[in-house]
Protein backbone atom coordinates (compact mmCIF):
# COMPACT_ATOMS: atom_id res chain seq x y z
CA UNK A 1 0.00 0.00 0.00
CA UNK A 2 2.91 2.15 0.90
CA UNK A 3 4.26 1.61 -2.27
CA UNK A 4 0.96 2.51 -4.36
CA UNK A 5 0.60 5.97 -2.57
CA UNK A 6 4.42 6.50 -3.50
CA UNK A 7 3.32 5.92 -6.78
CA UNK A 8 0.24 7.83 -6.47
CA UNK A 9 2.16 10.91 -4.79
CA UNK A 10 5.06 10.52 -8.36
CA UNK A 11 1.68 10.60 -10.57
CA UNK A 12 0.46 13.98 -9.35
CA UNK A 13 3.74 15.14 -8.98
CA UNK A 14 3.68 14.35 -13.07
CA UNK A 15 0.55 15.82 -13.58
CA UNK A 16 1.59 18.72 -11.65
CA UNK A 17 4.59 19.50 -14.08
CA UNK A 18 2.29 18.81 -17.63
CA UNK A 19 0.14 21.31 -16.03
CA UNK A 20 2.48 23.91 -15.83
CA UNK A 21 2.73 23.11 -19.77
CA UNK A 22 1.27 25.90 -22.20
CA UNK A 23 -1.43 24.47 -23.20
CA UNK A 24 -1.01 22.73 -27.21
CA UNK A 25 -2.35 25.17 -29.82
CA UNK A 26 -3.83 22.87 -32.51
CA UNK A 27 -5.15 19.79 -31.84
CA UNK A 28 -6.98 17.86 -34.90
CA UNK A 29 -7.31 14.61 -35.85
CA UNK A 30 -5.65 11.46 -34.94
CA UNK A 31 -1.97 10.37 -35.25
CA UNK A 32 -0.58 8.46 -38.05
CA UNK A 33 -0.20 4.73 -37.46
CA UNK A 34 3.55 4.07 -36.96
CA UNK A 35 3.22 0.62 -35.93
CA UNK A 36 4.84 -1.06 -33.03
CA UNK A 37 8.22 -0.77 -32.65
CA UNK A 38 10.42 -2.62 -35.73
CA UNK A 39 7.46 -2.21 -37.80
CA UNK A 40 7.79 -0.62 -41.35
CA UNK A 41 5.21 1.68 -40.56
CA UNK A 42 7.89 2.65 -37.16
CA UNK A 43 10.62 3.77 -39.48
CA UNK A 44 13.88 4.96 -37.63
CA UNK A 45 15.22 8.21 -37.29
CA UNK A 46 17.43 9.94 -40.22
CA UNK A 47 20.97 11.69 -39.35
CA UNK A 48 19.68 14.87 -39.45
CA UNK A 49 20.27 17.33 -36.79
CA UNK A 50 18.85 20.85 -37.05
CA UNK A 51 21.45 23.52 -36.82
CA UNK A 52 20.88 25.72 -33.63
CA UNK A 53 20.87 28.99 -35.27
CA UNK A 54 19.49 30.63 -38.36
CA UNK A 55 20.53 33.54 -40.35
CA UNK A 56 18.87 36.52 -42.87
CA UNK A 57 20.69 35.65 -46.36
CA UNK A 58 23.37 38.53 -47.05
CA UNK A 59 22.90 40.81 -49.77
CA UNK A 60 19.44 40.85 -50.10
CA UNK A 61 15.97 42.27 -48.84
CA UNK A 62 14.03 39.31 -46.83
CA UNK A 63 10.33 39.79 -46.54
CA UNK A 64 8.71 39.07 -43.79
CA UNK A 65 12.04 38.92 -41.67
CA UNK A 66 11.74 37.92 -38.28
CA UNK A 67 13.35 40.11 -35.67
CA UNK A 68 16.90 39.73 -36.03
CA UNK A 69 20.93 41.14 -34.86
CA UNK A 70 23.17 43.92 -36.52
CA UNK A 71 24.37 40.41 -38.49
CA UNK A 72 21.56 39.14 -39.43
CA UNK A 73 20.85 35.90 -37.03
CA UNK A 74 17.26 35.61 -36.40
CA UNK A 75 16.98 36.53 -32.46
CA UNK A 76 15.73 34.25 -30.28
CA UNK A 77 15.44 31.54 -33.12
CA UNK A 78 13.49 28.28 -31.98
CA UNK A 79 15.32 25.23 -34.01
CA UNK A 80 12.75 22.99 -32.86
CA UNK A 81 8.72 23.86 -32.33
CA UNK A 82 5.72 22.51 -31.16
CA UNK A 83 2.85 22.51 -33.32
CA UNK A 84 -0.03 21.21 -31.27
CA UNK A 85 1.02 18.16 -30.08
CA UNK A 86 3.35 17.47 -33.21
CA UNK A 87 7.12 18.50 -32.32
CA UNK A 88 8.67 20.00 -35.25
CA UNK A 89 12.21 21.15 -36.99
CA UNK A 90 11.89 25.15 -38.09
CA UNK A 91 14.46 24.70 -41.01
CA UNK A 92 14.76 20.76 -42.61
CA UNK A 93 17.77 21.62 -44.23
CA UNK A 94 21.37 22.52 -42.69
CA UNK A 95 23.50 25.47 -43.73
CA UNK A 96 21.29 27.44 -44.76
CA UNK A 97 19.64 31.18 -44.84
CA UNK A 98 16.45 32.46 -44.59
CA UNK A 99 15.81 34.24 -48.06
CA UNK A 100 11.99 34.80 -47.39
CA UNK A 101 9.71 34.99 -44.39
CA UNK A 102 6.14 33.85 -44.21
CA UNK A 103 3.85 36.58 -44.78
CA UNK A 104 1.69 39.11 -47.43
CA UNK A 105 4.78 39.84 -50.25
CA UNK A 106 3.46 42.44 -52.23
CA UNK A 107 0.24 41.64 -52.48
CA UNK A 108 0.40 37.98 -52.65
CA UNK A 109 0.53 35.72 -49.46
CA UNK A 110 3.55 33.70 -48.93
CA UNK A 111 2.49 30.88 -47.42
CA UNK A 112 6.02 28.97 -46.28
CA UNK A 113 9.29 30.07 -45.49
CA UNK A 114 12.23 30.17 -47.99
CA UNK A 115 15.68 29.07 -47.11
CA UNK A 116 18.63 28.53 -49.28
CA UNK A 117 22.50 27.05 -49.36
CA UNK A 118 25.04 27.30 -52.17
CA UNK A 119 25.72 24.36 -52.96
CA UNK A 120 21.82 22.83 -52.53
CA UNK A 121 21.37 20.48 -49.53
CA UNK A 122 19.49 17.76 -48.86
CA UNK A 123 16.00 18.09 -47.12
CA UNK A 124 15.03 15.78 -44.67
CA UNK A 125 11.77 15.01 -43.33
CA UNK A 126 10.99 17.84 -40.24
CA UNK A 127 8.86 15.52 -38.26
CA UNK A 128 8.01 11.62 -38.57
CA UNK A 129 4.89 11.09 -40.75
CA UNK A 130 3.55 9.13 -43.92
CA UNK A 131 4.13 10.77 -47.38
CA UNK A 132 0.94 11.85 -48.88
CA UNK A 133 2.34 13.78 -52.28
CA UNK A 134 5.42 13.35 -54.21
CA UNK A 135 4.86 14.84 -57.90
CA UNK A 136 5.64 17.21 -60.34
CA UNK A 137 3.00 20.56 -59.56
CA UNK A 138 3.05 23.79 -61.49
CA UNK A 139 4.15 26.53 -59.38
CA UNK A 140 5.71 24.08 -56.11
CA UNK A 141 7.80 21.84 -58.81
CA UNK A 142 8.95 18.42 -57.30
CA UNK A 143 7.12 18.54 -53.81
CA UNK A 144 6.50 16.33 -51.11
CA UNK A 145 3.78 16.49 -48.63
CA UNK A 146 4.12 14.03 -45.12
CA UNK A 147 0.79 13.71 -42.78
CA UNK A 148 2.76 13.61 -39.44
CA UNK A 149 -0.62 13.24 -37.43
CA UNK A 150 -2.82 15.34 -35.37
CA UNK A 151 -4.20 17.40 -38.18
CA UNK A 152 0.06 18.76 -38.76
CA UNK A 153 1.37 18.52 -42.55
CA UNK A 154 4.71 20.04 -44.01
CA UNK A 155 5.49 20.30 -47.45
CA UNK A 156 8.99 20.46 -49.19
CA UNK A 157 8.86 22.32 -52.44
CA UNK A 158 11.13 23.39 -55.83
CA UNK A 159 13.04 20.10 -55.42
CA UNK A 160 15.76 18.96 -57.76
CA UNK A 161 15.21 15.37 -57.11
CA UNK A 162 13.36 13.57 -54.87
CA UNK A 163 15.13 10.77 -52.32
CA UNK A 164 15.70 7.45 -53.63
CA UNK A 165 14.44 6.14 -50.52
CA UNK A 166 11.61 8.43 -50.46
CA UNK A 167 7.87 6.21 -51.25
CA UNK A 168 4.78 7.80 -51.51
CA UNK A 169 2.29 5.83 -48.92
CA UNK A 170 5.10 5.02 -47.15
CA UNK A 171 5.93 5.88 -43.49
CA UNK A 172 9.03 8.63 -43.16
CA UNK A 173 10.91 8.83 -40.22
CA UNK A 174 12.16 12.27 -38.56
CA UNK A 175 15.45 13.37 -40.15
CA UNK A 176 15.17 10.77 -43.25
CA UNK A 177 16.41 12.39 -46.54
CA UNK A 178 13.18 13.77 -48.89
CA UNK A 179 15.20 15.05 -51.68
CA UNK A 180 18.11 17.58 -52.81
CA UNK A 181 17.13 21.32 -52.65
CA UNK A 182 16.78 22.67 -56.33
CA UNK A 183 14.48 25.31 -58.13
CA UNK A 184 11.50 23.18 -60.20
CA UNK A 185 8.28 24.83 -60.29
CA UNK A 186 8.25 28.64 -59.71
CA UNK A 187 11.42 29.17 -58.50
CA UNK A 188 14.48 31.97 -59.95
CA UNK A 189 17.24 30.10 -57.78
CA UNK A 190 17.30 27.05 -55.84
CA UNK A 191 16.30 27.25 -52.71
CA UNK A 192 13.41 25.13 -50.48
CA UNK A 193 10.09 26.53 -49.77
CA UNK A 194 8.90 24.51 -46.70
CA UNK A 195 5.25 24.81 -45.74
CA UNK A 196 3.69 24.30 -42.06
CA UNK A 197 0.24 23.28 -42.69
CA UNK A 198 -2.61 22.31 -40.24
CA UNK A 199 -6.33 21.07 -41.13
CA UNK A 200 -7.84 17.92 -42.44
CA UNK A 201 -6.22 16.71 -45.66
CA UNK A 202 -9.54 14.52 -46.28
CA UNK A 203 -11.29 17.91 -47.13
CA UNK A 204 -12.48 18.75 -50.65
CA UNK A 205 -9.57 20.44 -51.54
CA UNK A 206 -6.99 18.65 -50.56
CA UNK A 207 -3.61 20.37 -49.32
CA UNK A 208 -4.87 23.63 -50.50
CA UNK A 209 -7.73 23.15 -48.05
CA UNK A 210 -4.76 23.20 -45.18
CA UNK A 211 -4.42 26.22 -42.76
CA UNK A 212 -0.58 27.80 -43.69
CA UNK A 213 1.37 28.84 -40.85
CA UNK A 214 4.11 30.83 -40.05
CA UNK A 215 6.34 28.38 -38.35
CA UNK A 216 8.43 31.34 -36.25
CA UNK A 217 4.89 32.00 -34.47
CA UNK A 218 5.35 28.80 -32.50
CA UNK A 219 6.58 27.69 -28.81
CA UNK A 220 9.55 26.58 -28.84
CA UNK A 221 9.68 22.43 -27.79
CA UNK A 222 10.59 22.50 -24.21
CA UNK A 223 12.20 19.06 -23.79
CA UNK A 224 13.45 19.73 -20.47
CA UNK A 225 9.89 20.58 -18.90
CA UNK A 226 7.66 16.98 -18.95
ZN1 LIG B 1 8.61 30.27 -50.94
Amino acid sequence: MKQRVGWLLVALLMLGACASQPAPVIVYGPPVDYGPPGDIRNPPQGPFQPNAYLRLCPGMGVSNAPAHDSERWITGYKPVILVGQVVVVTAPVNDVCLSSGFGLRGSRMHEGIDLASRPPGTIHAAAPGRVIEARNSSGYGLQVLIDHGHGVYTRYAHLDSFDPGLTLGGAIGFGQPVGQMGATGNAEAPHLHFELLTGDYSNSRGSKGLTPNDPFAFPAYDYLGY
